[in-house]
C-alpha cells in the first residue's frame, strides 16, 4: 500500500541521518513535513529571542532543503493533540514518523498522539537518532540504572561498541516520486514565522553569530574537521571560558536542535583520529560527546531530575530565596566584572564557554548567592540557544555539588577564575565597555581601585557600576560549611533509610 504520510519534526531539524524521515520515504505517495509550534514548548517565558532567531533559521534552512526535494514544509500552529487528529482527516493520513525525544514532555505529547493516530488508524513510527544510543539499552545494561558515573558509562558504551553509523541524507531518488501537495496559500497557512508573529521584537537582536539551520551546522562542522591537530589535541580543561571568539566548536546549539546529528558529530571525529594521535574521553570531543550521552542517560533513567525534590540522586539543599540577588545575577549586576560580562555575553549572544558556565553557576549556588540551581537552569534554559533539559538539569546539579560531583569545598573564584586565562581582562572590556578604562590591575575588582584611578576610567564603583554583591572570601566559607551540613543530613538520612530499608538506599547511590 502506498502512504501518505507526515514527517513530524520537533528536534531533529535536519535531513542528514534522519531514520524516521528515511521511514518516512519508503512506500510514500504523498509526504507532508511539518513542524508544530506547540505553545508549550514555544512560549516566551522558556524560549529567549536569540533562540527564536535560531530555530526561524533553523526552519528556514529545512524548508530550503526539502524544497530541492520538490517537498516543503508545513508549519502548523496549536496543541499537537488539537492539531493532528485534524490533519489526519484532512490529508487522509496513513503513516506518522518522527525521532524518539527522551524528556518527559515529549513523552508524554508522543504518547497521546500516537493514541489518537491509532484512533484514526494511523500506523505510527519513531526511530532514535537525537543520542548516539538507545539511552535505555544503557540503563538495560547497568542493571536497569543510569550510571551514575563517567566511568561507569565509559564501560558500559564499550559493551555497546561504536555508536551507529549516520544514514545519509534522502535523495531525489530516495522521493521514489513522493508529492507534496502544496496550496497556493501554503505561506499564509503553513509559513515559517516572523519574529514578529512570535512577538519578538527584532530591533532589539544584535548581530547573528550562531546562524540556525542544517547546512550552517553542516558547514561549521566541516571547518572544524579541517583544522586536524586542534581537533586531536583537544582537551575540555585547556580551552578558555573568556577568550574572544570562541574556544570551543560551538556546536551544541546545532546539536541541541539536531540540525547536526551527534552520531555524524561523533564519525567525523573518529575519521580524523584514524591512525593519529589523539586525547581521549572525558577530555576529547569524543568525551565531550559521552558527557552529552551521560546526562541524556542520567535524564531518563532517573525521576525528576529537572528539581531538587523529589529527584533522588539530587543532596537536599536549604537554597535561600532571594530575589534581588538572583535578578541581579540574571541581570549582569553582581558587581564582579568577570561574572557580569559571561552574563552579558549569554544575554547578548546565546553561547557561553562551559567554563564560563561553571564560574556564574558555582557564583549563584553553592559559591556565593546560595540560590537554588532550578532557579539557575531556568535562566539557561531562556538565554542559551543550545537550551538543552537534560544537559541543563544535568550539569547545573553537577555544578551545585548537588549531584555527580561532590566536592563542593572547591570553589571557584569570580575573581581569580578568569585571570588564569586572560590577565588583562579583554574579554571583560569587550562585554563590560563601561570597564574598559580600568588598568588590568583593577578590572577584575574595580571597587579596589583608589578614586582616582575609578574617576581616570570614568567609572565610579557604586555609582556607575556596583559594588560587589557579597565578600566572596567570607561568604564562601560560609557556604561550604552549609553544604558539609547538607551532605551530612544526606548520609545521615541514607543511613536511616539503610536501616529501614537496605533497597531504597541502593537506589539512591
Ligand atoms: P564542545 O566542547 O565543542 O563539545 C562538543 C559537544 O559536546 C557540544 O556541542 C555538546 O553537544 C557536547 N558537550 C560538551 N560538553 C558537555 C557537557 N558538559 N555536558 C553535555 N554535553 C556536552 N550544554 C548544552 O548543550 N545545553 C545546555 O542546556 C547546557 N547547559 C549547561 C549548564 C551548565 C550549568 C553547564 C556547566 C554546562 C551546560 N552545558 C549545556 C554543557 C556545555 O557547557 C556545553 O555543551 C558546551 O559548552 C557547548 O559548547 P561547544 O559546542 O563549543 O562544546
Amino acid at each position: 500500500m502506498a502512504h501518505t504520510c507526515v514527517h513530524w519534526f520537533r528536534k531533529g531539524l535536519r535531513l542528514h541521518d534522519n531514520p524516521a524521515l528515511m521511514a518516512a520515504l519508503r512506500d510514500c505517495k504523498e509526504l507532508y513535513p511539518v513542524f508544530i509550534l506547540d505553545p508549550h514548548l514555544h512560549n516566551n517565558t522558556c524560549v529567549g529571542i536569540n533562540r527564536w532567531r535560531f530555530l526561524v533559521g533553523a526552519l528556514k534552512d529545512l524548508d530550503c532543503s526539502l524544497r530541492g526535494l520538490n517537498s516543503r514544509l508545513f508549519v502548523v500552529r496549536g496543541k499537537p493533540e488539537e492539531v493532528f487528529p485534524e490533519l489526519f482527516d484532512r490529508w487522509k493520513v496513513t503513516k506518522l514518523t518522527y525521532e524518539y525525544d527522551t524528556e518527559p514532555y515529549s513523552l508524554s505529547r508522543d504518547k497521546t498522539v500516537a493514541t489518537l493516530a491509532k484512533e484514526h488508524g494511523v500506523e505510527v513510527i519513531y526511530k532514535i537518532s537525537h543520542t548516539l544510543y538507545d539511552t535505555e539499552r544503557i540503563i538495560e545494561e547497568n542493571s536497569g540504572k543510569a550510571p551514575l558515573t563517567y566511568n561507569r558509562m565509559q564501560v558500559i558504551v564499550k559493551t555497546l561498541g561504536p555508536p551507529k553509523r549516520p544514514v545519509p541524507a534522502p535523495t531525489i531518488e530516495d522521493m521514489q516520486g513522493a508529492m507534496t501537495p502544496c496550496s497556493e496559500n501554503h505561506e499564509k497557512k503553513y509559513g515559517i514565522p516572523t519574529l514578529e508573529e512570535l512577538g519578538q521584537d527584532a530591533a532589539a537582536l544584535g548581530e547573528e553569530q550562531f546562524p540556525g539551520g542544517e547546512q550552517e551546522a553542516l558547514r561549521r562542522l566541516d571547518k572544524h574537521m579541517k583544522r586536524t591537530g586542534w581537533v586531536c589535541s583537544f582537551e575540555k580543561p585547556q580551552t578558555s571560558p573568556n577568550s574572544l571568539s570562541p574556544s570551543t566548536t560551538v556546536l551544541s546549539p546545532y546539536v541541541t536542535f539536531g540540525c547536526l546529528s551527534a552520531r555524524t558529530f561523533w564519525w567525523r571525529l573518529a575519521e580524523v583520529y584514524q591512525g593519529k594521535k589523539h586525547s581521549s574521553p572525558p577530555v576529547s570531543l569524543h568525551g565531550q560527546l559521552l558527557w552529552r550521552e551521560f546526562f541524556y542517560t542520567a535524564s531518563v533513567g532517573i525521576s525528576n531530575f529537572n528539581k531538587m525534590e523529589g529527584n533522588p540522586v539530587c543532596t537536599q539543599v536549604d537554597w535561600d530565596t532571594n530575589p534581588e540577588y538572583l535578578a541581579a545575577w540574571r541581570e549582569a549586576r553582581t558587581g564582579f566584572p568577570f561574572i557580569d560580562a559571561i552574563m552579558t555575553q549569554l544575554r547578548q549572544e546565546g553561547w557561553i564557554h562551559h567554563l564560563a558556565r561553571h564560574a556564574v553557576a558555582c557564583f549563584l549556588t553553592r559559591g556565593d548567592l546560595w540560590i537554588s540551581w532550578e532557579e539557575g537552569q531556568k535562566v539557561f534554559e531562556e538565554l542559551l540557544l543550545d537550551g538543552d533539559w537534560a544537559l541543563n538539569a544535568g550539569n547545573w546539579q553537577w555544578l551545585s555539588a548537588s549531584a555527580f560531583f561532590h566536592q563542593y569545598f572547591r570553589v571557584y573564584s569570580p575573581v581569580a577564575f578568569g585571570k588564569k586565562t586572560d590577565k588583562n581582562g579583554d574579554y571583560i572590556k569587550k562585554y563590560l565597555p563601561l570597564l574598559k578604562k580600568f588598568p588590568a590591575e583593577y578590572i577584575y575588582e574595580p571597587w579596589k581601585a583608589p578614586r582616582s584611578v575609578q574617576q581616570a576610567a570614568g567609572c565610579i564603583v557604586g555609582k556607575d557600576y556596583p559594588q560587589p554583591i557579597a565578600k566572596h572570601e567570607v561568604i564562601s566559607k560560609k557556604n561550604i560549611q552549609r553544604m558539609k551540613l547538607a551532605y551530612a543530613k544526606r548520609s545521615g538520612d541514607s543511613a536511616e533509610s539503610a536501616n529501614k530499608s537496605p533497597v531504597k538506599r541502593q537506589a539512591v547511590f
